[in-house]
Order: structure tokens, then sequence, then C-alpha cells
């Protein structure tokens, strides 16, 4: 953390959510959960995370949080009618495109990519009668402790999502999306204006990290075979553009949000989260993905 902490000064705090700007850019902190050899139990005990710097401050997750409506969507049975809404190639191009989406027709090429997310969000809407409140309680069981939507950032998200407005109607255009469009778009932003801190969130990963299993309860959340496609997924389109430079650098399935944060799953092994608010003109932390980088380095833990 002490190495790249002089990066903290560098890049910007995303500004298009206004209450995303107001959020210090000198924040850093980095969470780990190591899985115990036996493949389940945690080193320092089920549910102990290792946390320094600002690993108990909570930030916006954004779009890490589209980690969990895919595991949701997954886990109610949406798979054959997700897929055949939502592509599963990376996409080479910025987390908000929408040229991208036009020439696809209205199918996004990736569940991470903001269109892909809206997407889910709709199937979500279509399965479940209160889908924020599921994934509220989704995500606080996993983390072991009660998650909130900060309304807040919210109704910030709200005021200014010009461009996911334009890219919720273009699906709809293409007839990709069921419901109304500001339904679907007010679960999109309820959905990214999850606050948690980078403890909480190598907690709730956990899952992933343990073939579907929950470490703590012992809980199937998902089969082992979505949890390594949501994996997968990450590794490929979690980090939208800079996904290749991510597996590159730092090796691990990673996904990240504009708020700053980025969380990673090594199967098996562990999970990490790093958060630091200014961003690279990727949308991804700066510093916490240098952060991830060494850490990798130096531990060894990667996927490769
Ligand atoms: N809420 C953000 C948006 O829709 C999420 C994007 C992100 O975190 N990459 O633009």
């Amino acid at each position: 953390m002490e190495q790249v902490r002089p990066l903290t000064a560098h890049g910007a705090v995303a500004t298009y959510i206004p209450a995303l700007a107001a959020v210090s850019s000198r924040h850093l902190g980095l969470a780990v959960w190591a899985a115990g050899h036996d493949g389940g139990a945690a080193t320092a005990g089920p549910g102990e995370v290792i946390g320094a710097g600002d690993a108990d401050t909570a930030f916006s997750i954004q779009s890490i949080s589209k980690v969990f409506t895919l595991a949701l969507a997954l886990r109610h049975g949406g798979v054959d009618r997700l897929w055949a809404r939502v592509g599963r190639e990376p996409s080479g191009d910025p987390f908000n495109s929408i040229a991208l989406l036009e020439r696809e027709q209205g199918v996004p090429r990736n569940p991470f990519i903001n269109a892909g997310a809206i997407v889910v969000a709709d199937l979500l809407s279509a399965l479940r009668p209160d889908p924020v409140g599921d994934l509220v309680a989704f995500v606080s069981e996993l983390t072991g402790e009660a998650v909130a939507v900060d309304p807040v950032v919210a109704a910030s998200e709200a005021a200014t999502g010009f461009r996911n407005r334009a890219l919720a109607n273009m699906i709809r255009s293409f007839g990709n999306l069921d419901n109304d469009v500001e339904a679907v778009l007010d679960v999109y932003f309820r959905q990214c204006s999850l606050a948690m801190t980078a403890r909480q969130l190598a907690r709730a990963l956990r899952f992933l990290a343990n073939d579907g299993v929950d470490p703590a309860t012992g809980a199937a959340v998902l089969r082992p075979a979505e949890a390594r496609h949501v994996n997968a997924l990450m590794l490929m389109a979690g980090t939208y553009d800079a996904a290749g430079a991510f597996a590159y650098e730092i090796g691990i399935p990673c996904k990240s949000g504009v708020g700053g944060g980025i969380v990673g799953v090594v199967p098996d092994r562990a999970t990490v989260c790093a958060w630091s608010p200014a961003l690279d003109t990727t949308g991804n932390s700066l510093a916490a993905r240098a952060a991830l980088a060494a850490l990798a380095a130096r531990t060894g833990l990667t996927v490769f």
C-alpha cells in the first residue's frame, strides 16, 4: 500500500456522477481474504479478512454491483433468457459505449458493460417483484452484515444518467428490454449506489473463490460451473477496455467500479479488494490497479 500511495495524487475522481465527485481522492484501502489449504476455511478463521488503510471506509461500489446482479440472475434461473439477450465476449470498448450497442443491434457484448447490466436489471425485474430488495438481502447475507443503497448517490445518478438512459432506450428500440425504461434504470442506479467497504467486498465475493459455496455458511450460492463462468467473464470483461492489460499486469479476474473499487477473485485461494477513488482514462482506479498488481507480483496470487 505504501508503495502505491503516491499514485493517489494522479488520475481523476469520477465527476459525471456529482455525488462521487465529492469523495477525496486520497483514500486508499486494501482487503484480502485467503482461503485455507483445505479449500474452504480461511486461515484466520471463516469470515476473517485482512485489511489495511481505508479498508473499513464505505464507498460507492458502482459497477462492482454487476457481479452481484449477474449472480442473482443466474441463481433465479434466468440463465437461458440471459444468454439469449447478452453476449459473453470482451468489448474492447468503454463501459458506456453507445456505438457498440447500435452495431450489435441492441444485444450488449457482455453483462459487465453498462448496456449488459441494464439488460440484467431488466431480467431481474421480470424474475423478481423487488429486485433491489433482493439484491440488498443477497449482498448482506454474503457479507455477513447489513449493506444498503446510498440514496444520495442513487438520486445523483438518476438526475444525471443521460447516457445510461440513451443506452436503455436504444436497447428498448431493438426489442431487448421488456420493462419500462425508467423502472429498469431505477434498479440499475440503485444497484450501483450500494455502499460497501473493501473488507465487506472481499468477504462478499468468497463464494466465487470457493466453487460457488459461501465458506462462512456452507450455502451453495451458485453452482460450481456458474461461479467459474462469472470469474471467466470478470477476467475478460470486468475492467472494460483495460481487461487485457489487467490480465497481463495482475492476472486475476477483476471487476471495477467508477467509485474506485476493484475486486479480484483467485479461485481456491483468495479474494481481494482495493479502493482508491481517482480513476485512469478507462474508468479503473489508478492506485487500486497498481496495488493489485503489486500484491500479485509479491505473493504470486494470480490465476496464471
Ligand atoms: N453507475 C455507473 C454508470 O452507470 C457505473 C459505471 C462503472 O462503475 N463503470 O456509469
